[in-house]
Order: structure tokens, then sequence, then C-alpha cells
């Protein structure tokens, strides 16, 4: 599909892009087909698509998957999908809000176009919602910049190792703004994110893990111990921290961004072990 038929497409149904819900649709069908081969769609895939707009992307995967689950928050859209898709039952459109849904249950594959607004909330529930092997997104290259980056780089933060404790990322490629309508003012990036495996660690485990990195980079600026102790989110003893610290061979005065997520997981151990 070229833009103006994307267009004239979108003009039919009566649906005018809205760019406050991240509606920039995917016409090139160069990337579409890079997407499908590099997500490997098995015939057995049950595949959840997060926001599939006007179908196009929904359209190739439903080609290749034993089902998908689409679920779309805007309303003109998902009647519009109903339509596009009646004569596929493999295809269910839900309308609804991905971040205030129940995870769909028996999803083998994530595949999506994330609306960039919210990228990070839905990346965090499919983390904890899911729990399905692989998830393709395409995001903004700088978010993507963000989830690779190495401990001391500036994009490295929260977002870092929070995502990099549920999964590995590898970049796959980049999507040049005319491959959509309308342009977005970023270049996007498409990724892919292998589950790690957490299953050592119950939810209070994890619930604390998560304690630990909020109230380390909440003191971004002030060395490691200082971040611990004085944290609005916690309340860690000064002379626990200390011990945690050196136990796990991390000097007090280190900042946050210089500690890996094995770092992290470490330091919730410790700091486990001295509550
Ligand atoms: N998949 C389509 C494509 O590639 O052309 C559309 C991608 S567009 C970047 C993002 C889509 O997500 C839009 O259709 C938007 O309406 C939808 N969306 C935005 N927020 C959402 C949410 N919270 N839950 C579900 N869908 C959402």
């Amino acid at each position: 599909m070229n833009k103006a038929e994307l267009i004239a497409r979108c003009a039919d149904a009566g649906i005018s892009p809205n760019r406050r819900l991240g509606q920039n649709f995917l016409f090139n069908e160069t990337i579409i087909a890079r997407i499908v081969a590099a997500a490997g769609i098995q015939p057995t895939d049950r595949v959840l698509e997060i926001g599939p707009g006007m179908g196009t992307l929904t359209e190739a995967i439903a080609e290749r998957a034993a089902s998908v689950h689409a679920i779309e928050i805007d309303a003109g859209l998902a009647r519009h999908l109903r339509d596009a898709f009646a004569h596929r039952d493999t295809v269910t459109i839900s309308h609804a809000d991905f971040l205030k849904s129940a995870p769909v249950p028996g999803i083998t594959k994530i595949i999506s176009n994330l609306p960039y607004y919210c990228a990070s909330e839905i990346l965090f529930a499919i983390a904890t919602g899911y729990a399905n092997p692989e998830t393709y997104v395409m995001l903004q290259r700088e978010m993507a910049a963000r989830i690779a980056a190495r401990p001391g780089g500036k994009d490295y933060g929260a977002l870092t190792v929070t995502l990099g404790f549920y999964f590995s990322m590898e970049r796959l490629f980049d999507i040049d703004k005319q491959s959509f309508h309308p342009a977005p003012e970023v270049t996007s990036t498409f990724i892919r994110l292998a589950r790690t495996d957490i299953a050592a660690h119950d939810a209070r485990w994890i619930e604390r893990f998560h304690t630990v990195v909020k109230s380390a980079f909440w003191g971004r600026r002030k060395p490691i111990l200082g971040a611990l102790v004085e944290s609005p989110h916690a309340r860690f003893v000064r002379d626990g921290v200390i011990a945690a610290l050196a136990s796990c061979m991390i000097p007090p005065n280190t900042r946050a961004e210089r500690l890996s997520v094995d770092d992290y997981r470490a330091l919730t151990e410790a700091l486990a072990e001295r509550e």
C-alpha cells in the first residue's frame, strides 16, 4: 500500500489520525514484510497486537499466525477493523485500553507498533502481565537507545534497569518517518525483547527490586548510599545499606547509573537479608 491508498482507506472509513493517541499508521509494505519476517511468526503462534490502527500490520500477521488478538483503544478504528476482518475468524478485535485490560490468555508472541506516548507503560505491562518468550515492538529510536543503554552511558536509567530485569533486548532496524501517515517527528526502531529467566524470584522479591531501582535513580545525582537512605520510596536503614553495599563490593559513593542490572539484583538480595 502507498500513502495515497492509506489516506483513501482512512477517508472511506471516516477516520482522521488522532495524534493524542499516537496514531501514526504504517503503510510501507517493505517494512511490514521485514517486521513479520524478523518476528519469525509460526503457524502455531497466537499473537497479541497492541494498537492495530488501520490494520496493515494485523493483516500481515494474520496471514502467518494461528490467531491474532488485537486491542485498540479508538472506538472508530475498532469498528472499522471488525468490519475489515469479518472474513477472518482467526482475528479478534477488542475495543479497550491495553493498560486497563486483563492479560489475554495463551499468547505466544507480541508484535506491535506501539503508541509512543505510553510505550514504557505498555512494555512494563507486558513484562509483568504476560509470559510469552518473545516480544517485537516498534518504538521511538531514543527510547530504544534508553532500553539498550550500558551502565555509565547518558541514556542509562531506571527504565533500562527495570526492563533489563525482564528482557534482553536486540535492536533490529530503524524505520524512516516517511513510512507512516502522518509522519511522526522522530525515527522509529524495531526491537526484539527476549524474556530473561526470573522464575527464581517471587512477587515480594520483585517488588523490592523495583523499590531499590526507583530509590537509586530518585537520587540520580547522589551517591548510592545517600540515594537509598534518603529515598522517599522506601525506609532503608543506613547501617543495613552500608553493609549491603559492602557485601556487593559497591563503593558507597557510586552513582546509580554506574550499576548494572546484576548489581541491582545483588543489592536487592543483600538488602533483603538485612531487613
Ligand atoms: N499498528 C498500527 C500501524 O502500525 O499502523 C497503528 C500503530 S499507531 C503508532 C498506535 C496505535 O495504538 C493507534 O491505533 C492507537 O489508537 C492505539 N493506542 C493508543 N493507545 C492505546 C492503548 N492504551 N491501548 C490500545 N491501543 C492504543
